[in-house]
Formats: structure tokens, C-alpha cells, sequence
């Protein structure tokens, strides 16, 4: 396929340089200069997007994805696909994908899990939003790109899917640090903590596959001295998009809404910057609540 690849990062540069080397003729687009091996460059996005059967986009956030989108909408050829793999706001998923829609494309939000390491090794995990032809447009490229895609049905629901899995993950990995601290002041042993938890009602992805305290369990960013890993500020910025959403539908969301409150003070105003989001655990043993 001819692709354009708008945003060549930390994920978008190793998943761009994946495409390419599976034998797909791809067009990179980045304000900065990056290069990526196999990857032509282009000097603007509406070049990297004409002509192109797929244009994949891996930005920031939403205001640059809509800012990028109205740039590649009016360049791609109609019938084209317009692959969104950001974690973006809901809001501007759809935004997007109705004037995509508008257009004669077919959008797709398709954020992913996995990380820099998935994206690398193209082990991502795409949760996928948009029509059935749209999805079995892509479904090559998030095979190649990726382990696994799931199809979660309309327009942002990938995005939808994405901030509800984060939501859980920052409440479990704050709950498990919570426990473990308050296990440490009752004196009891961490690894027999983490022998009852991980086989008991307890467990979770945070305990079992990704334990925050160092030298229990599986090997997890805690063992590297908390380097990420899944850094605070992603998952910060994850949980706002989720009680953005929460906001916007009139959810309900109180665990959501502390686990914000309390990464936003990890990150801006204690030492959380830069560390995985397991670091909450030595956040705990330093101090209480407040
Ligand atoms: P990044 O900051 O490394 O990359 C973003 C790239 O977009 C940069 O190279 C930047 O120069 C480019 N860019 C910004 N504005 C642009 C514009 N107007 N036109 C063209 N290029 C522009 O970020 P990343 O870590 O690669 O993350 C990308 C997305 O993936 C984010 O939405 C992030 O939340 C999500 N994500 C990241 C991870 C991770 O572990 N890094 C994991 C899952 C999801």
C-alpha cells in the first residue's frame, strides 16, 4: 500500500519504519527533521497524504490531530483511509472522523497500548473505532504494526476503549501501592503481600504482570529503579482525557477523579516527572495522604 505517516516520534517513527520494512511504500510527514530508515520524507503533510491509500497519524493530542487532519483531508483521495493511532479526547476523534466522513474517507481512531517497546517490536495492541471497511482496510497494517486489534465498534470507540483501560490501570496500580505501603506498616512481608494477593480477589494486571514493589514478582520497571516503562505524565495525561469524557457524558467516575488528582500531584508538584507510574509505591512509603 502507499502510505502517509504524519508524526514520527517516539511510537510513530518504529511503527512507520515497521510498514516500510513489511515492503509498503511509505511518506513520513514531521514538523521536526526526523528521519526513519525506508521512510521517504515529505515537506508538508498534505504531500505525505496525496495520493496515499492509508495516512496514519501518531501526534500528541487532539488540537494538533484536528489541526493536522484539516491539513490531509482535503490532500487524500477519496475512498482513503484515515488511520488516527494518538490517544486523543473522544470529542475530537469524532470531530475528525465526521469531516473525514464528510470528505469520501474512511476514519478510524485506533489508539494503542504496548508502548515504545510494542512499537518497536510491532507488538501494539490497536483498539479500533470506525466501519467495517474501514477496519478491513487496516487490518494489515495494525498486523504488522501490532499483536492484536480489536474492532469496538462506531467512531471513538477505540479512543472510548483506550481511556476506560487506563482509567482501571491507575486506580489498580494506586490501590496496589496503597496496599503495599500500608501492608509495610502492619510488618508484613512483601513477597507473602504478593504470593496471597496475586492467587487471591485481589489481583490485577498492576500485582500480577507489572508488581511496583522491586524484586517481587515478574521483572516490571520497579526492578530498573522505576525508569518507564509507562511514564506518570502518559498516564496523567490519559486519566484527564477520561474524566474529560466523564465530564462531557455525565458519567460518573469518583475512583477515576482521585487517581487524577493524585498522579497531577506526583507529577507536577512531587517527584513523578520522568518515573514509570509504579512509582507510586515509593511515593507511599514516603509519606501519607495530603
Ligand atoms: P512524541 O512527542 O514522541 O511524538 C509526536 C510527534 O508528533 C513528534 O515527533 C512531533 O514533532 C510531531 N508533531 C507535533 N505536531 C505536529 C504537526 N502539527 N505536524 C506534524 N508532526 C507534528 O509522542 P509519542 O510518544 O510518539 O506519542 C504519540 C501518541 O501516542 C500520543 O498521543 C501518546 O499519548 C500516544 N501513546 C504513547 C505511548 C508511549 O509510550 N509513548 C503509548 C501509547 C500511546
Amino acid at each position: 500500500m502507499k502510505i502517509g505517516f504524519i508524526g514520527l516520534g517516539n511510537m510513530g517513527a518504529p511503527m512507520a519504519g515497521n510498514l516500510a520494512k513489511a515492503g509498503h511504500d511509505v511518506t513520513g510527514y514531521d514538523m521536526a527533521t526526523v528521519t526513519v530508515d525506508g521512510v521517504s520524507n515529505a515537506r508538508t503533510a498534505a504531500l505525505a497524504a496525496e495520493g496515499a491509500d492509508v495516512v496514519i497519524t501518531m501526534l500528541p493530542n487532539g488540537d494538533i490531530l484536528r489541526a493536522v487532519a484539516a491539513q490531509v483531508i482535503p490532500a487524500m483521495r477519496k475512498g482513503a483511509v484515515l488511520l488516527d493511532c494518538s490517544t486523543v479526547d473522544v470529542d475530537s476523534a469524532r470531530a475528525v472522523a465526521s469531516d473525514a466522513e464528510a470528505a469520501g474517507l474512511l476514519p478510524l481512531d485506533a489508539p494503542v497500548s504496548g508502548g515504545i517497546g510494542g512499537a518497536a517490536a510491532g507488538t501494539l495492541t490497536f483498539m479500533v473505532g470506525g466501519s467495517d471497511e474501514a477496519y478491513t482496510t487496516a487490518l494489515p497494517l495494525f498486523e504488522i504494526m501490532g499483536q492484536k486489534s480489536v474492532h469496538c465498534g462506531a467512531s471513538g470507540n477505540g479512543q472510548a476503549a483506550k481511556i476506560c483501560n487506563n482509567m482501571i490501570l491507575g486506580v489498580t496500580m494506586i490501590a496496589t501501592c496503597e496496599a503495599f505501603a500500608l501492608a509495610d506498616k502492619l510488618g508484613l512481608d512483601r513477597q507473602a503481600m504478593f504470593d496471597v494477593v496475586s492467587t487471591s480477589s485481589g489481583y490485577s494486571w498492576s500485582m500480577n504482570a507489572y508488581c511496583p514493589a522491586p524484586g517481587i514478582g515478574p521483572k516490571s520497571p520497579a526492578d530498573n529503579d522505576y525508569t518507564p516503562g509507562f511514564a506518570a505524565e502518559l498516564m496523567l495525561k490519559d486519566l484527564r482525557l477520561s474524566q474529560q469524557a466523564a465530564e462531557a457524558s455525565d458519567a460518573d467516575t469518583p475512583m477515576g477523579q482521585a487517581a487524577t488528582t493524585l498522579y497531577q500531584r506526583f507529577v507536577e508538584e512531587e517527584d513523578g516527572k520522568g518515573r514509570d507510574f509504579s512509582a507510586m509505591l515509593p511515593r507511599f512509603e514516603k509519606r501519607g495522604w495530603g
